[in-house]
């Protein structure tokens, strides 16, 4: 069993016993998500990406009722539930019409401190930021020059007494101006001294507050959608020894780690998209009338919304399949990458029907369909671009010779 505790208006998850079944929960879960999500409809997304603000209200309301302390132990104020339940929440807030990205890096990026961190590292930061007093949401990987060859990355963190003095630049840094602390990958032994290139990165969970002006810098970047990104430049920013987690060196396994929950975890963000663009064309496909008939009656317009059911469907049988996998402790790397495939390639399939079936209101702001559009598109490329995820499968399981 578990349990939906009010406190002070808000209420928290917490499990009781392992024993109840899957589906039953993960649909308790759906309604509660979805009565939440009520209060912030369309209009609120929609006035917040005109003006590129930050959801603080909904992250709020969310963080208040436990869901981005999903996947916390409950020892350290959690709720210990899974992946497979914390995707059905993600999932859930972009079927309702709004945009998890604002906020889902709360729930996965404490993994790499859980998993690796010190116990008391994990003293310290867990229990705050599962009650939201802290936000662990901006994770530094990606950089300017190097993209997506990760281990080639030139920020480096060089140990200097009890410190690490940290230089270089990142860009694509989410919601690090909404954030307290960040997860930086860094250089901690130039490359030519390592055997491997996967060796000498390490990982620093680093302040953010106090650090703007003492060697960091934020600057915003707009994009077509709303999405709180920056570029970070680190000019011999200190930090204590002490924010290392893990050993040093390994950090770029740390990184491996990681990412398996993020790819699950924006999979379901992208079946919830596809959910809300199949639905949204469906409805409009049976109202709109054109040559005295639904539009919808045209099998040119309702084989494409069928077909893209049908790719988000499957797309959620291989979620689920990784979800399982990760959550029993198994082995998923091939499946999180396959989910994460299907799931952005069906979801943008869905986001050009969807746009398609309405004409000329597909773009016009009041019906969200060219916002969301906007919104699916980057699951393409972030976290990690679709050729990236083709080689790891041509490599990793079919076996094909490695091709970079
Ligand atoms: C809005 C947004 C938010 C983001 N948030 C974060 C964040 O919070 N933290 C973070 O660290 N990063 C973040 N990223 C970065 C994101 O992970 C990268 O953009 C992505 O991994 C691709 O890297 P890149 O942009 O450097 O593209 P590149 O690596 O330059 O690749 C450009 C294109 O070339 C293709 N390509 C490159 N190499 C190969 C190859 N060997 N074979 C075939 N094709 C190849 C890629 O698939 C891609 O289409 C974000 C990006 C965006 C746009």
């Amino acid at each position: 069993m578990y349990l939906r505790a009010h406190r002070g208006g808000a209420f928290s998850l917490r499990l009781l016993d392992d024993a109840v079944p899957a589906a039953e929960l993960h649909l308790d879960l759906r309604h509660a998500v979805r009565d939440l999500c009520k209060a912030f409809p369309d209009s609120y997304w929609r006035e917040l990406d005109a003006a590129r603000a930050y959801p603080d209200a909904f992250v709020k309301a969310l963080t208040g009722a436990g869901y981005l302390a999903a996947l916390i132990p409950e020892e350290y104020g959690g709720s210990g539930l899974g992946v497979a339940e914390a995707s059905v929440i993600l999932e859930e807030i972009n079927r309702s019409g709004g945009n998890a990205g604002a906020c889902h890096a709360q729930m996965y990026t404490m993994g790499t401190l859980l998993r690796h961190g010190s116990d008391a590292q994990k003293q310290a930061f867990l229990p705050k930021i599962a009650s939201g007093a802290l936000r662990l949401q901006a994770f530094g990987v990606t950089e300017p020059t190097t993209g997506s060859d990760t281990t080639q990355l030139k920020t480096t963190a060089t140990r200097k007494g009890d410190r690490y003095i940290v230089r270089g630049q990142k860009v694509w840094i989410s919601r690090a101006e909404h954030s307290d602390l960040l997860l930086l990958i860094a250089r901690t032994t130039p490359v030519e001294a390592v055997k491997k290139r996967t060796d000498g990165l390490s990982i620093l969970l680093i302040d953010l507050r106090g650090a703007v002006g003492r060697g960091l810098t934020i600057r915003p970047i707009r994009t077509m959608m709303n999405h709180a990104t920056t570029e970070l430049f680190f000019d011999d920013l200190e930090v204590p020894a002490d924010t290392l987690i893990g050993e040093e060196g390994k950090g770029f396994r740390y990184l491996l780690d990681g990412l398996n929950a993020e790819r699950i975890l924006i999979a379901a963000e992208c079946i919830g998209d596809g959910r809300w663009f199949i639905e949204r064309a469906t409805r409009y496909a049976k109202e709109r009338i054109v040559f005295n008939r639904p539009i919808g009656q045209n099998q040119g317009v309702q084989f494409p919304i069928a077909r893209a059911h049908v790719n988000v469907e499957s797309a959620d049988l291989m979620r689920f399949k990784a979800a399982e996998l990760f959550d029993r402790g198994e082995a998923c790397g091939s499946e999180a990458n396959m989910a994460k495939l299907v799931a952005a390639d069906a979801s943008w399939e869905a986001a050009n029907v969807a746009v398609q079936t309405h004409g000329g209101f597909g773009f016009a702001e009041d019906y969200d369909i060219e916002r969301k559009f906007r919104e699916t598109r980057l699951y393409q490329v972030a976290p990690i671009s679709t050729n990236l995820i083709l080689a790891y499968v041509a490599e990793h399981v079919l076996g094909l010779p490695r091709s970079y």
